[in-house]
């Protein structure tokens, strides 16, 4: 009876399977019994009874932790991992079966109503379950869930997708006919035209399917492009190469939906899937988890600068000192451009902390007539921000709109380079070069307000109405105005204030809005030529050999470990410091007010002044604030001030945090000599113009 002899196995077979579904139910019923998942779906079939009975599919979430499910069921947590649908049936079965035993809802009527959404928060941390986005091909596994990391460089506005939709068969006679027995959900990779279209068939009587429009679920969806975190250095100083990096297309679904930002790196747990789209097959991911990510430091401060910093101890001001007089000098030979290698290197240690909404940015301007070199200078710094971008006068700077390709042409923003440089630097170059009206963009748009709005013509992008969307602006600019370039306005010889720079090919308001103005020059005269031309010199003779012995200890990755290290440092404020900025502050708004046009120091200031003296404090490695950093940052204030709107009763010298050149000890002491001198400068301006500053500030 070779009949019988057949179906016994499989019979058992069938039972075998059975039995295994039933105990992964169960673990699927404990699981969600400890972590609240049954309470949490009571509490969601309360909240959808009070909705109209109509909806097609009922959508409930469930947060999973892979980690706890191994424990408790080993194949349960082994078919999250590796078989999301099935994973998912089973706990829509789960779902069901607890909806109808405790008549949670009565409106599911059928296990395909119930629409269950598992969000894998973590992955184990092996390799398998990493996606590289820098790694070709992909796309060819099973879907399941992986773990990547990446930037987001554009995404688009939020818009509708179809969770769920109800079919009715057309044959009145037919089962299908009402009730819920044709209900279509979406699936990962699915594209809108999988969930609802025309020409589906009864299962039962192969009449065509109609849509109930009425009961039709719409949930939110926003697409993001990620790229791998490297693709940044394309955009930053490395020479151009035939490197390309190939984007992501991320879902967000419904509660992810602007979960994200542009500009910014991120974590994410999601289901790679290929998505038909006639002709093409494209890949994109479901997206399950959203992480803000930040990329591991663990830099140290190199021997060489411990060394440094153990032999400066005798004043507050002289490690910083030979930091910057030593900077970039590869680039540009020490003791030349010093207060503008300080000014960047104070802006590299302030460029961090994306998470922190209020930081206060440090824009530099550097005024030459030697555009070539300061270029060279701001691009060797560029390298060693947290993060660099160079922006091109041609390419775009803050964000483009594009029809989006994967959906219905909905409004998709990429980013331009200062949202790249979120949380870093972006080189502007030379402002003579801009066109008026890209300058007017960056000082009202952008500079002022820190941040940049986006205008979305609704009729173009398929939306009733036009938005405008404000998406805030978190880097560091720097840019360089030469002051050689002649002039385009009228010169007035009798309107020019003494200590103030003509920049006429840049219009006054852009220059206002750079916090920190640099004049770059010699000591002796306006125009660094000789060490210039002899350090050119002997890098084309020699090179590769150093050319400085003492300075050329410090290495760029030893600078670049080092202002990882500071920008890493937090920092507070010492009373003294405080009282000194203050000060500072009200005096010199007092003295520098006009009876028409009020005062010209802004009140951003305050903001510049306390970011100056905590930048000075990092680069310093000090966790407070002194009263010598706020003394830092009143000069550097000042001079800047003074090349906009002239000199005030505060007379300082042109480069007054580098009055001498810093060749050896001796220069160095004499350096504190001045600056003390100036220290006691500013309390006698502070004490003459605001006596009641300090006051102020004990009070407060
Ligand atoms: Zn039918």
């Amino acid at each position: 009876m070779p009949v019988r002899a057949v179906t016994r196995p499989i019979t058992g077979c069938l039972t075998l399977i059975m039995e295994d579904i039933l105990s992964l139910k169960e673990a699927v019923v404990s699981y969600l019994d400890r972590t609240g998942g049954l309470q949490q779906l009571i509490e969601d079939c309360k909240s959808f009874k009070e909705l109209l009975p109509s909806d097609a599919v009922y959508r409930f979430s469930f947060l999973v932790s892979p980690t706890d499910l191994i424990e408790l069921d080993a194949r349960l947590g082994d078919i999250v991992l590796h078989e999301p649908l099935k994973a998912r049936a089973l706990f829509r079965s789960v779902c069901f079966l607890s909806i109808k035993t405790l008549s949670l809802m009565d409106q599911i009527h059928t296990e395909s109503q119930v629409n269950v959404v598992l969000k894998v928060t973590h992955l184990p941390p092996f390799p398998s379950y990493h996606l590289s986005l820098c790694e070709f091909p992909r796309g060819y596994g099973p879907m399941r869930p992986m773990a990547m990391e990446g930037l987001v460089i554009a995404m688009t506005r939020v818009t509708k997708y179809t969770q769920g939709a109800r079919f009715l068969c057309s044959n009145e006679h037919c089962l299908c006919a009402e009730g819920f027995h044709h209900v279509r959900v979406h699936a990962p990779g699915a594209t809108e035209t999988a969930t609802v279209r025309s020409g589906f068939t009864c299962l039962l009587c192969s009449s065509p399917l109609k849509e109930d429009v009425k009961s039709r679920v719409l949930g939110d969806k926003q697409l993001v492009e990620l790229i791998h975190a490297d693709a940044l250095d394309v955009l930053g100083v490395h020479p151009p190469s035939s490197l390309r990096y190939q984007s992501v297309t991320l879902f967000l679904r419904d509660e992810l939906c602007n979960a994200m930002r542009i500009g910014r790196l991120y974590r994410v747990v999601g289901i790679p899937a290929p998505v038909h789209q006639w002709p093409a097959v494209t890949w994109s991911v479901e997206a399950s988890s959203v992480q803000p990510w930040t990329p591991e430091n663990s830099c140290q401060v190199s021997r060489n600068f411990q060394a440094l910093f153990a032999s400066m101890t005798a004043s507050p001001w002289r490690f910083s000192a030979v930091v910057a007089n030593s900077f970039a000098s590869q680039v540009v030979p020490p003791g030349v451009y010093t207060t503008l290698k300080l000014g960047l290197l104070l802006s590299l240690v302030q460029s961090a902390d994306v998470e922190q909404d209020a930081r206060t940015c440090l824009d530099v301007l550097a005024l030459t007539t030697d555009t070539l070199i300061v270029d060279r200078l701001m691009t060797y710094g560029l390298a060693l921000a947290a993060r660099g971008v160079r922006h091109h006068p041609t390419g775009e700077l803050f964000a483009s709109l594009s029809k989006d390709e994967h959906a219905v042409g909905t409004a998709n923003i990429h980013a331009g380079a200062a949202l790249l440089a979120t949380g870093g630097v972006c080189l502007l170059g030379d402002l003579s070069l801009y066109k008026r009206d890209k300058l007017d963009a960056l000082q009202s748009g952008s500079l002022e307000s820190r941040a940049v709005s986006v205008f979305i013509p609704g009729k173009k992008y398929g939306d009733d109405a036009d938005q405008q969307l404000s998406l805030p602006l978190q880097c560091n600019f720097w840019a360089m105005a030469d002051t050689a370039a002649p002039s385009k306005k009228p010169t007035k010889t009798d309107t020019v204030t003494l200590g103030t720079v003509d920049i006429g090919s840049v219009p006054s308001q852009v220059v206002e809005t750079f916090g920190l103005m640099i004049q770059c020059r010699d000591r002796g005269g306006d125009q660094v030529s000789l060490p210039m031309t002899v350090h050119t010199l002997r890098r084309a003779i020699q090179p590769g050999e150093p050319l400085y012995p003492a300075c050329m200890q410090f290495t760029t990755q030893d600078y670049k470990e080092f202002l990882a290290f500071a920008r890493g440092l937090q920092v507070e404020m010492s009373p003294e410091a405080e009282k000194m900025i203050h000060g500072y502050y009200m005096a010199s708004r007092r003295v520098r007010s006009d009876a028409t046009q009020g005062s010209s120091v802004s009140v951003a200031s305050i903001k510049l002044l306390i970011a100056l003296a905590e930048a000075h404090s990092k680069l310093s490695l000090r966790n407070q604030v002194l009263e010598e950093d706020a003394v830092i940052a009143v000069l550097l204030c000042e001079n800047s001030i003074t090349l906009k709107h002239g000199v005030s009763a505060l007379v300082i010298p042109p480069d007054a945090v580098f009055p001498c050149d810093l060749h050896d000890l001796e220069a160095l002491r004499q350096r504190d000599e001045a600056l003390e001198a100036l220290h006691q400068q500013i309390l006698q301006f502070v004490f003459a113009y605001a006596p009641g500053a300090a006051s102020y500030i004990t009070e407060e």
